[in-house]
This record gives C-alpha cells, sequence and structure tokens, in this order.
C-alpha cells in the first residue's frame, strides 16, 4: 500500500492521538478556569483505538503520540500503550503528558513499549509554574524528569510555552539545565485558538527573539533531517543538550507537516487549526472495516490544505489545544 501523501507533496508517517479532552491543569493559554465535561460521545474505547492504529499503520504510519487532554488521565493508559505498541509496522510510541503522575508510573508505561516521552514544564521556577499552569506539582516533575533521563527512552524531550512576562527571560537558565543532562527542550510559540485571545494578545513573543540569542551564545542550527517534525534544532558543543524551537507562525511552518491527528472521540483533523473534522468513528466498529477506513483518510487527504491560516487571524475549529490533542 502507497504511503499516506496529500497533493502538496507531503507524507504522514505519524499519527496523534488524543485519549481524552480532560486535564488536570489549568494553563492560562489553554484551560484556565480547568476542563469541564461535555456531553456527547464518549472517548474512543480501547478495541477503537485498536482498530484505528492497526488501520494507520497498515498505511505507512509508524510513530504514534499519545496525547491529550492529559493522556495519563486514562486509567487503560498501559493497555493502550501495549496495544500501540503490539501493533505490526508501529516503531514508535510517544506520549505528551505534564508529567504529574511521571515519577510514580513511568517504568510501567515503558514496560508496556513506551519509547519517548515529551514532557510539558513551562518554567524552571516553581512560582512561576503554578501562576502559569495552575498546579504546584513542580519538584515532582522534576522528579520524575529525571527518572526519565535514567531510564534510557530513545527520546526525551520537554515543552515549554513561551509566554511574554511569564518565562521569557529564563533561556540563561534553560542553558544551564541542559548543560549536562541529554534531552531536547523544545520552546513553542504561543498559539491563538479559539479561546485564548486575551491570554495571546497579552504573552504573545516571537520564537525568533530567543534564536537570536542563541545564536549570539554560540548555538547553531542543526541540518534538517527527513521526516523530522517542525523545530528548528540547535546545539553547542559544550552542552549534552538540545534546543528545539517551533515556530508555527514561521514560513516554513506547514511545507514540513508530518502529521494527522485524531481527536479523543474519534474525529480526524487534517490540520490543528482546520476548519472541519470527520468522525471515523463508525468505521472504527468491527475489524472488517480496515479497508474502508483507510480509503476514506486517503480520500480525506487529498483535500488538505497547503497551509493553515493563523496568520489572518483563522483559528479554525479548535477552541484549546486540550480538545483536539496539542
Ligand atoms: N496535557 C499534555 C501536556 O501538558 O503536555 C498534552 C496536551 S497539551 C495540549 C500539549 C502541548 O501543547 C503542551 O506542551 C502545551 O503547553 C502546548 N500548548 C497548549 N496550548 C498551546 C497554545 N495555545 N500554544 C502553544 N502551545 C500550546
Amino acid at each position: 500500500m502507497s504511503p499516506l501523501a496529500d497533493r502538496h507533496g507531503r507524507t504522514f508517517p505519524y499519527l496523534r492521538l488524543s485519549l481524552t479532552e480532560a486535564c488536570n491543569f489549568r494553563c492560562g493559554y489553554c484551560l484556565p478556569d480547568g476542563w469541564r465535561a461535555e456531553g456527547g460521545a464518549g472517548f474512543l474505547t480501547l478495541e477503537e483505538i485498536r482498530r484505528l492504529v492497526g488501520a494507520f499503520a497498515a498505511a505507512g504510519m509508524w510513530k504514534i503520540r499519545l496525547t491529550g487532554g492529559e493522556p495519563t488521565l486514562r486509567r487503560d493508559l498501559t493497555d493502550i500503550i501495549a496495544t500501540v505498541a503490539a501493533t505490526p509496522g508501529v516503531r514508535r510510541v510517544a506520549m505528551t503528558t505534564n508529567g504529574a503522575l511521571l515519577a510514580r508510573h513511568l517504568p510501567r508505561w515503558q514496560a508496556a513499549g513506551l519509547t519517548a516521552l515529551n514532557v510539558s514544564i513551562d518554567s524552571l521556577d516553581a512560582g512561576r509554574f503554578r501562576r502559569i499552569t495552575g498546579h504546584d506539582r513542580h519538584g515532582e516533575l522534576l522528579e520524575g524528569i529525571e527518572r526519565a533521563l535514567a531510564a534510557g527512552l530513545e527520546s526525551l524531550k520537554l515543552n515549554a510555552v513561551l509566554l511574554r512576562g511569564l518565562n521569557d527571560d529564563e533561556l540563561p537558565a534553560w542553558l544551564d539545565y541542559v548543560r549536562t543532562r541529554a534531552l531536547s527542550v523544545r520552546f513553542i510559540e504561543l498559539m491563538r485558538t479559539g479561546d485564548n485571545g486575551d491570554c495571546f494578545d497579552r504573552h504573545h513573543l516571537r520564537i525568533d527573539l530567543w534564536e537570536e540569542q542563541l545564536r549570539e551564545a554560540g548555538w547553531t542550527l542543526r541540518p534538517r533531517v527527513p521526516g523530522a517534525g517542525p523545530a528548528r534544532e540547535y546545539a553547542h558543543p559544550e552542552y549534552a543538550g538540545t534546543i528545539g524551537l517551533i515556530a508555527p507562525y514561521g514560513r516554513d511552518f506547514c511545507a514540513g507537516c508530518n502529521r494527522l491527528r485524531v481527536t479523543a472521540r474519534g474525529e480526524l483533523r487534517l490540520c490543528l487549526f482546520g476548519e472541519f473534522g470527520v468522525s471515523l468513528r463508525p468505521l472504527l466498529q468491527a475489524d472488517d472495516q480496515r479497508e474502508a477506513l483507510i480509503g476514506r483518510v486517503q480520500e480525506l487527504l487529498a483535500g488538505k490544505a497547503a497551509s493553515h491560516a493563523l496568520h489572518a487571524g483563522r483559528t479554525g475549529l479548535t477552541p484549546h489545544l486540550a480538545s483536539i490533542g496539542g
């Protein structure tokens, strides 16, 4: 079977699968009032996830990222990881988490087949972290990251959203942090979503600012490897870790798009900021629907736009990233 591709020459080896919309953090730019349950269909079951991942892997996808909401809030998370890891064709099982449960559960997730981890941590300062996320488990989070470093995962990355006036003076502290730690810290430029207009206006800052500071400090841009995501990765010979910059408003951001998203309720989203989603759930009810499912995804991919319209202020369907799987 030919790999999933669109008419702009992009191929899609990478699925970001949201397991839940629920989150236990209250990040000011995402869910400032916390998550509130809505009615309607529940989240995908383990069986639906098995069929979905089986079909996408049969169509050539080999990297699956579990995200949310907060994926670790799913009680059946370990079974989900094991199911995804056992799917023929899947080579990397990654997860993005706020890390609150990391120190306690990482050995279990890793034993089930987790190979890569992204942990979100917007500040190295406990008080700022509480202010940004509404959560005060900063110490446990740092402890969990140390354990993840020792656990020998294939990939360990930290995500921090750059926020004007809240954490935009922390580059020196982060450089100090990666001096001896072999991980990648990714700074993400704040994206405007349907719900966060005020926060965006107050705290959005172009990531280019930090790029200049990195260059001045002797950091150099690594050549892009084929199939890599949108981050611009910087390295320095005297540091064990690397620094990645993610600029969703940058010119090349969409040209390197290699991922599709499926929401916790089973909607395919062709773009983080797309205008529509299509439910795949009716095609996840029996094993013999696989071909029909792949056919439907290929058909929808043909309509994937070349670029999002964030520059024009169009945020699409996404009220906040917890609703789609950031
Ligand atoms: N709960 C998990 C976590 O905290 O990593 C996974 C979901 S969260 C939506 C995924 C990532 O998206 C986090 O690193 C978060 O900081 C980031 N994020 C959420 N809203 C964002 C926004 N408006 N702009 C940029 N990044 C955002």
